[in-house]
């Protein structure tokens, strides 16, 4: 009889307990009411529900899935849908706690949620993905609603699956709700812009980076840890404004070129083979050698907890821009502060996938649809708008990106959920 080894979670602390810390520590140095914290430490709600699928087999798996609202102070929760081995609930409350603070910082009229489902979805024939997501949704159906909490997609979800999550809702309902989730595909209420959105979010607060040290993205040389939406997407950007694309990479490893990877080529070789694996005029790496490459910008935009204190003083990036949720653990951070690298936080350097999504919930209530250069255009002032803000408290207060990014969002709810008051 042969055993099969449970597959190693990628989280090594638990980011539930990183989420409040960075609370703790934001509430310290903005001096945030303590009895506010205490409410904005909790999650509002979190929805446990099992997700029973008759697989193609005949046999039937019982899904454990997820939906946790953190803070809805400040307009109806938002957050994305991850379909991945390792969630848990713990991961889904601290990705809807940095939900909130992203709203916050971009001054978007919504709260934070997440949500997920523990499953492998690349093992997944598309009919069991299918009955899995619309078994989710029903199973979630009184949480979610345009006026009430819209998911949006995550790792391992995609328009596909928005699209589903849609037609289910819609069913019940007896009518299409087309602002009952973004990321859709066009043909069904989506936003143009909203599938490379995260991305370009991601440029825009580079290029403000990068002009504030007098330069321009042409000549940054640049490492992509994570090959997906966010990754993908944002190499190619960096490479059409003139960056050199040193490394990317994805589950199955890194491919690296001293004089830059092909990254048009590299995304047709993803496509049509499932992996950067056997890419041409490239040689392979690990993802751990990708992380400390010698390079101007480092962006990890696959998972959590990859710059850690075991490697953190051995990243050779100037700036480092937060395309993934949590890359960076609080001990890390410090290290990388203290070395002076600059990391452009998550809840500022990925959140132009939410301002879309914004953009696609205000389009689809509104049965009125933009030009794709209106929603680049207004993604940008947002984005540059936001980075300003936090560069300019970062200055007046002398903390790091990070701190100011999570003081201005923190201090927007605080102030809302003391505006309304606690009910009773
Ligand atoms: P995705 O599923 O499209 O892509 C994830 C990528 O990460 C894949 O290429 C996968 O192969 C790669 N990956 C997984 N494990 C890896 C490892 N150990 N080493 C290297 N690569 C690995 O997901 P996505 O939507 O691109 O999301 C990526 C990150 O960005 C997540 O942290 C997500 O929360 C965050 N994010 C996504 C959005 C969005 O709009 N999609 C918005 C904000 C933040």
């Amino acid at each position: 009889m042969s055993t099969v080894a449970a597959p190693v979670s990628h989280l090594r602390e638990n980011p539930f307990e990183i989420a409040q810390q960075q609370l703790h520590r934001v509430a310290d140095t903005f001096k945030i009411d303590p009895n506010l914290i205490s409410v904005l430490q909790q999650c509002k709600k979190a929805v446990v529900v099992s997700v029973p699928v008759v697989m193609d087999d005949g046999t039937v798996h019982a899904f454990e899935g997820y939906r946790v609202t953190h803070n809805i102070a400040r307009g109806p929760s938002k957050g994305g849908i991850r379909y991945h081995p390792d969630v848990t609930l713990d991961e889904v409350k601290s990705l809807a706690m940095w939900m909130t603070w992203k709203c916050a910082l971009m001054n978007i009229p919504f709260g934070g949620a997440k949500g997920g489902i523990a499953c492998n979805p690349k093992q997944l024939s598309r009919t069991e993905l299918q009955k899995m997501t619309r078994r989710y949704t029903s199973e979630i159906i009184n949480e979610i609603g345009p006026e009430k909490d819209i998911p949006a997609p995550d790792v391992g979800t995609d328009g596909r699956v928005m699209a589903w999550i849609f037609d289910t809702y819609s069913m019940n309902k007896g009518h299409s709700v087309l602002g009952v989730v973004t990321g859709k595909p066009l043909n069904i209420g989506g936003s143009l812009g909203r599938l490379e959105a995260t991305a370009r979010g991601a440029l825009y607060i580079i290029r403000e980076a990068v002009r504030k040290q007098g330069a321009t993205i042409a000549g940054q040389r640049v490492a992509v840890e994570g090959f997906g939406n966010v990754g993908m997407y944002l190499a190619r950007f960096l490479a059409q404004e003139g960056a050199t694309v040193l490394a990317v990479s994805d589950s199955s490893g890194g491919v690296y070129n001293s004089n830059g990877i092909d990254v048009e080529t590299a995304i047709a070789h993803k496509q049509e083979t499932g992996s950067l694996d056997g890419l041409k005029d490239a040689e392979r790496i690990t993802d751990e050698e990708l992380l400390l490459l010698e390079c101007d910008v480092l962006a990890p935009c696959a998972l959590e907890q990859v710059i850690t204190s075991d490697n953190a003083d051995k990243v050779k990036a100037k700036i480092i821009c937060e395309g993934a949720n949590g890359p960076t653990t609080p001990t890390a951070d410090e290290i990388l502060e203290d070395r002076g690298v600059l990391v452009l936080p998550d809840v500022l350097a990925n959140a132009g996938g939410v301002v879309v999504s914004y953009f696609e919930w205000v389009q689809g209530l509104q049965e009125y649809f933009w030009k794709e250069d209106e929603v680049n255009a207004r993604l940008n002032d947002i984005s540059t708008r936001a980075f300003n803000e936090t560069w300019a408290t970062r200055e007046s207060r002398g903390t790091s990106m990070r701190m100011a990014a999570y003081g201005l969002a923190v201090n927007r709810v605080a102030e809302a959920t003391t505006t309304r008051g606690l009910y009773p």
